[in-house]
């Protein structure tokens, strides 16, 4: 497994990277430009090629994008679906030319057009934007904390869009606090046994490519998507520990989402991690 944060925006990307490797990040994510915003910067090539090797040359990988939070494949809105697409597609682009290989994605939110119907639209739209993404780069789902009408909070949900596609199309980004606020107990030893089997055995876990190693501020069950760090939330530690010890592959992404990121919580939420490897 490699272990890493999610990066500022704030301060430049350069400086970041150094900070990030300083306090050993080994990979990272990123947005691609300003999350609540529906437009990219334009692109600059030879800028993000030198970015790209900047990160070769730190050993820091795999890059993550994160898109943007406005983006909803399973609006009810014909205009806010359209402008979500345009976005999706240009991070996809973005992350190509970072040579990033994921980009992670809330599922969605049906905005009261109900479960089914919303799920129906995701797939439909992934479906329809698939041919026109470069294809060294993969969609990851990520499962929602279930508030409001969030789609995805449930392994379930997530399974009935992966298999719509061929095996391996897409992927999931799996968030412990989200997952936390959703009901599944991420705080136990038998808890996060329980979870990985039954992401074996409704998703398949070679689909599972990034964890999101988070603590919830929020009680388990409560849907409320509050991130704590490490340690200091809800979720106990016992829970972290079994998750960070699994068998993972050596290039296996968990990336933290904990608050006030870009101070020096960073590198206290690292640490406790790292106590927490056997
Ligand atoms: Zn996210
Ligand atoms: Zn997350």
């Amino acid at each position: 497994m490699r272990l890493g944060i999610h990066m500022p925006l704030k301060g430049g990307f350069e400086k970041n990277i150094s900070r990030a490797k300083a306090i050993g990040c080994e990979t990272v994510q990123l947005f691609p430009g300003n999350p609540t915003g529906w437009r990219l910067g334009a692109p600059d090539p030879v800028l993000f090629e030198k970015r790209a090797s900047l990160l070769d040359e730190q050993q820091i990988y795999p890059l993550i994008f994160h898109s943007a939070y406005l983006i909803n494949l399973a609006t009810p809105s014909p205009d806010f679906l359209q402008k979500s697409k345009l976005l999706l597609q240009a991070t996809m682009e973005r992350a190509a030319m970072y040579r990033s290989p994921y980009v992670v994605l809330h599922t969605g939110n049906h905005g009261g057009q109900g479960v089914e119907q919303g799920i129906e639209q995701i797939i439909k739209t992934i479906d329809e934007a698939l041919p026109h993404w470069p294809p060294a780069v993969k969609l990851l789902l990520e499962n929602t904390a279930g508030s409001g009408t969030a789609l995805g909070s449930s392994l379930e949900e997530l399974a009935v869009i992966l298999k719509s596609f061929p095996p391996g199309t897409l992927g999931v980004c799996f968030d412990t606090a989200h997952a936390w606020a959703a009901g599944y107990d991420c705080g136990s030893r038998k808890g996060i046994e329980e979870l990985l089997e039954q992401f074996e055995n409704k998703i398949g876990l070679e689909h599972l490519l990034v964890i999101h190693i988070n603590d919830s501020k929020a009680a388990c069950g409560s849907r409320v998507d509050r991130h704590e760090h490490i340690g200091r939330g809800a979720i106990n530690l016992e829970g972290f520990k079994a998750l960070l010890n699994q068998n993972w592959p050596a290039d296996f992404p968990f990336i933290l989402e904990t608050p006030e990121i870009g101070s020096d919580w960073d590198r206290v939420n690292l640490e406790t991690v790292c106590s927490l490897l056997e």
